[in-house]
């Protein structure tokens, strides 16, 4: 009997899942995804299939109280009767923080919740969500093997020079420190690079995760080797919502001039800065290209001016560039994006090849460009979904995880 793999990346107002099936988990296919949304105010369920046609919705009734229990036992007994015949083989879960420990997926047995419990701290406005599911999960179907995928993962190697932070050593030692996120993101990209251009997969690359929340990583031979969110993903590049690198002085003013307590500068830092914080419009990079207010201009000008800034940075950690690529929703599908970073990183030798950055081509940088820039379209799911079943596999025959 065929199996599927649930990917599940739960946060505190949605749980986004994708469903592949085992057998064409290379395809790069999905059987179906969706979301829940609006947990908390008015819950949503919407399921997608692989053409993005709506397969069911249901919405819970606005009010109620509703554990993660509750949103997810809907979402189970859907994916039994749509999978009909196929059995679920395992559920891998997007976690957002691994600490200094975890390098790679693995099985979520008690001792590794625990383990994971404890650094909620690093993570409070993720890593509870995610937990909560895999709890959810346990209580629903305690057989069904849940897997742990790690956003910080992939940057597990970087040097200690580019993961401390210049504070006392005692901090460093409760993990203050660099971690870097969207490593599954990154750790898709490099694959996918390694498929198209191995020799460029073997160089000096920057990736550009540039979705809601956004980041950029600096590989050498596909391995991270520095990248721009740092102890939390609210560091680096200007993101939708989040304001990226800022002086800490600009924080002890708030505080001082302005009363302001940590959840208010918590709530400030993550929900109200970035691009809707500087446009006063939107958080949402189509409705400020389209439109034709100052500020949506300097919001979108300021996104550009720090993606090359911070790109600047990561090619002196690298030692030079060889590739650049642009990937999520914004680096996917946002030509004028990509030409003005590319413009303002001339410098380095970069020529955009113009008619294909308009097209969205794989690759478009010209022939003599010193740098090659390509688009790939990244998919944390797949990637999730890949690893659940090579941990999942490895745990039912014995072999170490
Ligand atoms: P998330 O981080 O939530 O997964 P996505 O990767 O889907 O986010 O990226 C969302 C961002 O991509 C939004 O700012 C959205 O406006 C932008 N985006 C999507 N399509 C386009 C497009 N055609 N042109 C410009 N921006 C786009």
């Amino acid at each position: 009997m065929s199996q599927a793999i649930l990917s599940l990346n739960a946060g505190s107002s949605s749980i986004k899942f994708a469903l592949h099936d085992v057998a064409a988990l290379g395809s790069g296919k999905r059987l179906s995804h969706g979301q829940i949304e609006g947990i908390g105010s008015a819950p949503h369920f919407v399921a997608r299939g692989a053409d993005g046609a709506l397969l069911t919705e249901y919405r819970w009734p606005s009010g109620a109280a509703l554990a993660h229990e509750d949103l997810l036992a809907p979402l189970l007994t859907w994916i039994t009767s749509h999978l009909g015949a196929q059995s679920l083989a395992a559920v891998g879960h997007r976690i957002v923080h691994g600490g200094a420990t975890h390098d790679r997926p693995v099985l979520l047995t008690d001792a590794v919740i625990a383990d994971l419990d404890k650094l909620v701290p690093l993570a409070p406005l993720h890593q509870p969500h995610n937990l909560a599911a895999v709890r959810a999960l346990r209580k629903l179907r305690p057989g069904l093997p849940q897997v742990a995928c790690f956003d910080t993962a992939f940057h597990h190697g970087m040097a200690p020079t580019v993961t401390r932070l210049a504070l006392p050593r005692r901090y460093a030692a409760e993990g203050v420190r660099r971690y870097g996120f969207h490593g599954l993101s990154y750790e898709y990209i490099a694959g996918r690079l390694r498929e198209q251009a191995p020799t460029l997969a073997r160089g000096r690359v920057i990736a550009a995760h540039l979705g809601n929340g956004a980041s950029l990583c600096g590989m050498a031979d596909g391995r991270s080797v520095d990248t721009t969110m740092g102890l939390t993903a609210l560091d680096g590049l200007v993101m939708g919502t989040r304001c990226g690198s800022i002086d800490p002085g600009a924080l002890l003013y708030l505080q001082q001039q302005h009363g302001m307590s940590a959840s208010a500068l918590e709530h400030l830092l993550y929900h109200e800065s970035g691009l809707l914080g500087v446009s006063g419009i939107s958080n949402d990079m189509r409705t400020l290209l389209d439109s034709a207010d100052v500020h949506a201009r300097e919001a979108v000008d300021l996104f550009v001016f720090r993606i090359a800034r911070e790109a600047g940075a990561l090619a002196s950690s690298l030692g030079g560039l060889d590739g650049l690529i642009f990937s999520a929703g914004i680096g996917e599908h946002a030509p004028a994006i990509r030409a003005a970073v590319c413009a303002r990183l001339a410098w380095l030798g970069i020529r955009l090849d113009d008619d294909a950055n308009a097209a969205g081509a794989t690759l478009i940088s010209t022939p003599d460009s010193h740098v090659q820039v390509r688009i790939i379209a990244t998919d944390e799911e797949a990637m999730i979904a890949r690893h659940t079943l090579a941990v999942a596999l490895a745990g039912h025959t014995g072999v170490a995880s």
